[in-house]
Formats: structure tokens, sequence, C-alpha cells
């Protein structure tokens, strides 16, 4: 099927406007886990000061000519949290809600991220506050060529690597691509991800991350004894990641029983079809009207009845609020911190299995770090070797990171932030501190 250029990556839900006010700060929230792990690690005081800050973080201010002649100014961010392990990767979100303190927690997220897969990048993120929504095409390539050129002294393939978020797809990489390319002076492919295949993208790495959560949701139901076949799981966020990680364990005999998107969401015990609902939204846009289930709101699919609970949409989603309501045995976290620490705890007591971010979603970084590979290596893999190596890396991440939950009889969170930090924490003792 050819990419959609105009599907965002992400399908964006918004079950609460006001989700940073009601719940803790984005950054504190990040940090309070990274704390746990690093007190476990022992970690010494000096490397724990320097991980706890980002490296670098830029806000720009953009002008941008709208298509009524209005002069408009969006105000950007680009975080670079850490380098040590290589070139900072991560990806671009326009959003309106859009804070350096949430742009700081998701660039920290992407050094833990790709530290727990263990590809050689350290972690940024980027984000533009706009509602794409209300923009034209036109604007959008305005926006993003303006904003790339004002964080033009970052990027590059060697230091600053972006890719798709929330929001931004294959068309925006490919205009950021060209503006760097044209202020080379040369083509670079390199210098993002998530491109289209046809100018230097990969091969699966439109459907990477909801192929990596299906891969370790699999591993989940095998480590608590539970059969594939039959499983039932409600998925929150229909865009790539969702809808085809949905689709992937719809495939290995999983039944999906709710879906949703920022217009609510369908409950079907009898299973979902997700090939029919994804044919629904390529046709309608939303999942508004599909009448093939029962309609429900996006808090009640997080507390439906199910096996495996996969959120993959915005952050902060699993409150204190609804914790204690949720009823599914694992949750495989498909978006970027959709759980808040005081849900943790609360989960924890449960016994509820949480396979967490850095890792549940980290299939996307690995075959964004694929895609890099080719492009310098300028010779391209075929889908089966892209989606073999990256299934080899997910499965041997999710056991050393179900290995060292055990051996430290901590949670799955705490054992990915502790495999993460001290990978990092290595390198910076290797490399030493430059004077
Ligand atoms: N935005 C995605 C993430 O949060 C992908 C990042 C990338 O591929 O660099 O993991």
């Amino acid at each position: 099927m050819a990419p959609d250029l105009l599907l965002p990556t992400h399908s964006i839900v918004r079950p609460d406007k006001d989700r940073f006010l009601s719940e803790e700060n984005p950054f504190e929230a990040m940090m309070s886990r990274f704390d746990r792990a690093a007190e476990l690690l022992d970690l010494e005081p000096g490397i724990y000061k320097v991980l706890r800050k980002p490296e670098k973080q830029i806000i720009t201010h953009s002008p941008v000519m709208m298509d009524n002649g209005d002069i408009e100014v969006f105000t950007g961010i680009r975080v670079l949290y850490n380098t040590s392990r290589g070139p900072a990767k991560g990806g671009i979100r326009f959003d309106l809600n859009v804070t350096l303190d949430e742009v700081t927690a998701l660039a920290a997220w992407m050094t833990w991220k790709c530290a727990v897969v263990n590809i050689p990048f350290g972690g940024a993120k980027g984000g533009v506050i706009c509602d794409p929504l209300k923009m034209s095409a036109a604007e959008l390539e305005r926006l993003t060529r303006r904003y790339t050129a004002s964080i033009i002294s970052t990027l590059g393939p060697d230091s600053d690597v972006p890719a798709p978020d929330v929001n931004t797809n294959e068309r925006v990489m490919a205009w950021i691509m060209d503006t760097y390319s044209m202020r080379m002076g040369h083509t670079v492919t390199a210098v993002v991800t998530g491109k289209p295949v046809e100018m230097g993208g990969s091969l699966g790495r439109r459907e990477a991350t909801g192929r990596g959560c299906s891969i370790v949701t699999k591993g989940a139901l095998a480590h608590l004894g539970m059969d594939v076949k039959g499983a039932t799981v409600a998925v929150q966020g229909f865009g790539n990641v969702g809808s085809i990680g949905a689709q992937l364990l719809q495939r290995e005999g999983c039944k999906i029983i709710a879906i949703s998107d920022r217009t609510g969401g369908i409950h079907n015990k009898a299973g979902i079809d997700v090939d029919d609902a994804i044919a629904w939204i390529a046709k309608n846009k939303t999942l508004e009207g599909y009448p093939k289930g029962d309609k429900i709101t996006n808090d009640e699919l997080l507390t439906a009845e199910c096996d495996v609970l996969l959120p993959a949409a915005l952050e902060n989603v699993i409150t204190k609020k609804n914790a204690a309501k949720i009823r599914a045995k694992i949750i495989c976290e498909g978006a970027n911190g959709p759980t808040t620490p005081a849900a943790d705890t609360i989960l924890d007591e449960k016994g509820v299995f949480v396979v967490p971010d850095i890792l549940a979603n980290a299939g996307g970084v690995t075959v964004s770090y694929f895609e890099w590979v080719q492009d310098r290596g300028g010779y391209f893999w075929t889908e089966k070797v892209v989606n073999e190596r990256l299934t080899e890396i997910m499965q041997h991440s999710f056991k050393a990171v179900l290995d060292l939950s055990k051996q430290h009889k901590v949670n799955m969170r705490t054992a990915a932030y502790m495999l993460s930090i001290s990978r990092v924490a290595t390198v910076h003792r290797l490399r030493g501190i430059y004077a």
C-alpha cells in the first residue's frame, strides 16, 4: 500500500486538554523515574548531575507568511538532551500543547530509548507550537522550512537527525531534508529519517513502531503464560502506531475489542476487523460514525475489560484518576509517556505488567537507525531484512530488560531505565570530561 503522505503519523487523542496542569510536570515526571533507577544503580554524583541536564535547548521564533498575507510568528524548540553515544536523534512534533518542559522530557526519553535498544544515538526532540489541522499545506511547508533554517546549526547526519512525531509525517521530513540540502549545496539524505522511500527512506519505517509494539506484546504474553491466540486488546490512538500495532496483533490471532482516535472509540466484544477500520479511516479521515461496534469514550476504552491495553496516542492518559480502574493485565506503551508516576504506583500494586514506552515504542527509532545506516552506505535493504533485524533487536531488548527486572526485583520501567542509564553513564566514564 502506497503511504498517504497527508496522514499524520500519530493520531491525536485529547482526552484531557489540561493534562499537564492536572498531573506532574512532564520533565519532573520523567526525572522521578530517572532518580529511582540512578539510586538503584548507585550512580556517582558527577555523572548523575550531567545526566539530569539537557546539553542544549534552542528556542526560535519563526515568522511565516500565511496564505491571506498576514505574518504569524511561531515558536519552535529543539532540545539535544545527551549526545555521548552518538548523533542526537528524535522527532519533531507540531502541536498547540508543545512546551519546553515537554520537549526536554521527550528528548531525555529519546536518550534512554536509543540506549535501551543499544543503537548508537543520543536523544533529541523538537516541537513547534502550532495547530497543523488549521493550516494549509503551503503554510505548513513555509513553517517547516523556516523552522529548519532556524535550527540548521545543530542539524546534520553526524550531529542531529530529526524524524516524524505527533502531527508530522514523511512529507514534512522531505521539506526538512530539502531545506538542509539546499543550504549545504548538495543532497544529504541522512539528515532526517522517516522520509518517503523514494528519496532515501527505509522500507518498513512507517510500520516500525507498531511492529515493535506487537513484538514486545507477544513477549509479555509469553512471559505471563498467556496465549496470543484469543488475547483481547484495546488500542487508544489509531494513527500509524495504534493501527499497525492492532493490525499485526490481529494477524497473530489477538482479538481487538476496542479502538479509538481523537473523535472517540468503538467497542465490540466479538472483535473489530482492523483492516476494515483502517479502510474506513482512509475514506472518512476519523473513526467517527464507524458502524461496526458500540460508541465509547477514550476514558472508557482505557478501563475496558481486556488482556492488553495499547495506549498509542499522547502523554499522561493513564493517571491517578483512572489507574485503579484499569482492567488490562498488560499495558504496552506505544505512546511516549502515557502513564504518570502516580499511576505507575497504582498499577504496580494491582500487578499490571507494563512494557514501558522507552522499550515498547523503540521500534520506530530502531528502523530510523536502519534508515540512517542505509542512507550513509547508499545501499538499501529489503523489507524482509528490515523486519528481521527489527524483530531481533526488540526481542533481545525485551529479554535484557525482563532479566534485569527479575534480577533486581523491580518493574519493567525501572529495569529499562537502569539498563539505559548504565549504558549512557559507561560512555561518559570512558570519554571523561572535556576541558
Ligand atoms: N518520534 C519517534 C519516537 O518518539 C521516532 C524518533 C526517531 O525515529 O528518531 O520514538
